[in-house]
Formats: structure tokens, sequence, C-alpha cells
């Protein structure tokens, strides 16, 4: 079943607004005709069932019928991670999207080189990854700011599972066994690490855990994909309530 992000609103009997981007997949990729039933869903009014009412090349015009699924909304778990370089980002846009991240937040660290970013890319990639993984809405991706900034202003009603491979921190397993369900967000750093100065103002945040995830190093993605499942499996939504 195609499954769509739009950006209008859904009621029953709407007009579903799609991108013309949208129809040419529907018309020309997936070959839909008028009257085929596919699924649509906006982050905000839940998950409906939508049927071709027209279809041209560049506008699709779809009519919302039947509402599926209630909205819901993932943990808040955001993550943090410094721009690495672009196949990898795009990696763990997709995949955090995927194991439920509420939001990405690009960072600019004192070892980070890499200097592109396309949001509009990685919004694509994220909008890609929910319709595909069944989530109900798409994540935040901000644009990208320096750690600075970012643990300046840091909210200490928000954890911090900093991730460090510097051998001292406790075992990521351990300590989120013991942690409190919070608001959290989890921390990754560039290729080349952060710089000492950066790790010590991170521990000085009075709501950072630092955590080990083994004694190998990993690559950002890699340890990017092994947080969040810790995570999730420990304080998010893959353990009952
Ligand atoms: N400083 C390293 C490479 C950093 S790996 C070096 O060049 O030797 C990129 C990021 O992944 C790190 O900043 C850290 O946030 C995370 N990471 C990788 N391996 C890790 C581990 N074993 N434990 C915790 N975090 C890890």
């Amino acid at each position: 079943v195609i499954r769509l992000f739009v950006s209008g609103d859904l009621a029953a009997g709407a007009t579903v607004a799609v991108t013309p981007e949208q129809s040419h997949y529907l018309a020309n990729v997936m070959r839909l005709r008028s009257g085929d039933r596919l699924v649509v869903f906006n982050g905000l009014d839940g998950e409906w069932e939508a049927s071709v009412d027209a279809l041209g090349k560049r506008d699709a015009r779809l009519v919302a019928g039947d509402k599926l699924r209630d909205q819901t909304t993932e943990p808040d778990v955001e993550l943090i991670v410094a721009l690495v370089k672009r196949p990898r980002l795009e990696t763990i846009v997709e995949k955090a999207t995927e194991l439920g991240v509420r939001r990405l937040r690009p960072v600019i660290t004192e070892r980070t080189n890499a200097d592109h970013t396309n949001l509009g890319r990685l919004r694509a990639i994220a909008i890609e990854a929910a319709e595909q993984c069944e989530r109900m809405d798409v994540p935040e991706i901000l644009e990208p700011v320096k750690l600075r900034t970012v643990l300046d202003g840091w909210d200490d009603g928000r954890r911090l599972m900093f991730c460090d491979e510097a051998g001292d921190a406790a075992p990521a397993a351990q300590a989120l066994a013991l942690a409190e369900r919070a608001p959290w967000a989890i921390l990754i750093g560039p290729e080349g690490g952060f710089s000492p100065s950066e790790r010590t103002r991170i521990r000085a945040l009075a709501s950072a855990a630092p955590v080990s995830l083994g004694p190998r190093i990993l690559r950002a993605d890699t340890a990017a994909i092994a947080a969040m499942t810790l995570w999730q499996a420990t304080l998010g939504d893959w353990r009952r309530a």
C-alpha cells in the first residue's frame, strides 16, 4: 500500500493536497488510476485512507475517506549529531527516523570539517523513511548550529546521553537502566571525536550522562543507531509503559 506524507489538513471527504513530485510518483511511477486507494498522513490529524479522484501528470487530486489511526507522537528523544560526511549523515537521518527520533539537530563542532548541508534533501529522506516505517509524523530537522550554542542554551530538564568513546564512561545499557524516563537527547561526535575542551564542557552539564558503546570505536552512523536502539529499549517505546 502506498503511504504518503502530505502537508494539508485531513478530514473525511476533504481534498488532499499533493505536490507535483507526489503526483508524478502516483501517476507515472506507481501508475495509479482514478478510484485507487492509498494511505495519507500529515503528522497532525492521524492516518487516513484516500482515493484517487483525478490524476494528471503533475496534479493528482486525492480525497480523504476513513480515518485509519489516531495521531500519536514519538518519544521525546532528540539526536544531536556532528555534521559528518554527507552519506553518513543521510544514513543517520533515515535510521533515526525509523528508530523513532523526535528531532534531529546537526551541530558544528571543533573537529567538524563537513560544511555541506542540504536540509531539503535531509527532510526528504526523513519523509520517505517515515512513510515506509509507518510512523505518524516526520522528525523535525533543525538548521545546523554550533555545539557550543546548543550547550550554552541547555535546558536541564532534558537529560543528555553523551556518547563518549574515551573509555571511562559507564556502559550505556547499565547507565540507561538506572536513568529516569524524561525528555532526553543523544549526542554523537564527528569522525575526529570531540576536543578535550568540548568533552569537559559537555561533562560539566548537570544533566549529562557520559556513556560508552563498548570497547570499539564506532563510526558516527553506527554509534547513532546503537545509541537510539539502547535508548528505545530501556527508556523509549520498545518497552511496556
Ligand atoms: N575520536 C575517535 C572517533 C570518533 S567516532 C577517533 O578518531 O579516534 C564518532 C563518534 O561516535 C564519537 O564522538 C562518539 O560520540 C561516538 N562513538 C563512537 N564509538 C563510541 C564508543 N565506543 N562509545 C561511545 N561513543 C562512541
